[in-house]
């Protein structure tokens, strides 16, 4: 620990449970010392949140509600959150939803609702998110979210998501040139295939973790802890140049996959 988020105001969001990959980077953002508020989508995920920062011992913890599908409630949970924080260093977007009928069989059989789904959810969201962050980015900051190599690769039964986590990419690069003259970066980091709740929608996932630790270079899976220690290279002073990029933390899968 060398409190490399000391003073830094940060908002996660998409913790559902402790298999989430936003927990993981909560963690470690709470012992690099940052002022972290949460928002949450679920009750459950919010009776999660407090059970959790019970065990770290952290009280007074901001949660907010927020369903990234309604505009007013993005505005009011960054309202909440300016009252709260004031000024905002960073937003760690680590969220995504597709139906589970669409991440599976042929692509083309994507109804019209759930490709909208995926992409609202999973892709727009960054946009509305980073057009509400920016005002409270009065120092600068640092945009993270989280996507699959679904995007670039053809990857079995990932199908209406890889196209949405394609959207999400691009637009990673277009707030990028928006938001670079603030003084904010933002960034992707592409994860390899971690056990988490939203990823057991993918069908035989559990296939695709055999694949992958088979063919990886390094032969293992990512831990969780790897991806959170990449966001918190970009979200601390260690990334400040970094901007309009996809990181992959996947033990190197991508080069050979
Ligand atoms: P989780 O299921 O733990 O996290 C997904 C989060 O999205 C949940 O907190 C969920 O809330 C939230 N969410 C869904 N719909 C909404 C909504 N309408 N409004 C607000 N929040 C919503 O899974 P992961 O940790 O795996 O996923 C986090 C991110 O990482 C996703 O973008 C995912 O695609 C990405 N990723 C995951 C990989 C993996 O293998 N696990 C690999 C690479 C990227 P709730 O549960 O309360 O509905």
């Amino acid at each position: 620990m060398s409190n490399l988020l000391k003073d830094k105001n940060i908002l996660i969001m998409g913790v559902a449970n402790k298999w989430s990959i936003a927990w993981s980077i909560s963690k470690k953002f709470i012992g690099e010392k940052a002022n972290v508020t949460f928002t949450y989508f679920g009750e459950k995920s919010k009776a999660n949140l407090e059970k959790f920062l019970k065990q770290e011992g952290i009280e007074n913890a901001t949660l907010i509600s927020c369903d990234v599908t309604k505009d007013e409630d993005i505005q009011r949970a960054f309202e909440e959150l300016k009252d709260k924080m004031g000024v905002l260093h960073g937003v760690v977007h680590s969220i995504a939803f597709a139906n589970k009928e669409e991440l599976q069989g042929f692509y083309y059989n994507t109804s019209r609702e759930g490709y909208l789904m995926a992409q609202d959810i999973s892709s727009y969201s960054l946009v509305a998110v980073s057009r509400y962050a920016k005002p409270l980015m009065t120092e600068g900051g640092s945009i993270v979210t989280l996507t699959y190599l679904g995007s670039e690769r053809a990857i079995k039964n990932y199908n209406v998501m890889g196209v949405a986590k394609a959207a999400l990419e691009a637009s990673v690069r277009y707030l990028a040139v928006d938001l670079g003259p603030s003084n904010i970066t933002v960034n992707s980091i592409s994860a390899g295939p971690i056990k988490t709740t939203s990823a057991k929608g993918v069908k035989n996932f559990s296939a695709l973790l055999k694949g992958f630790e088979e063919v990886a270079p390094m032969r293992r899976l990512v831990k969780t802890e790897e991806v959170a220690n990449t966001a918190l290279f970009l979200c601390s002073d260690l990334g400040t140049g970094v901007t309009g990029e996809n990181i992959h933390v996947d033990c190197g899968y991508h080069i050979v996959g």
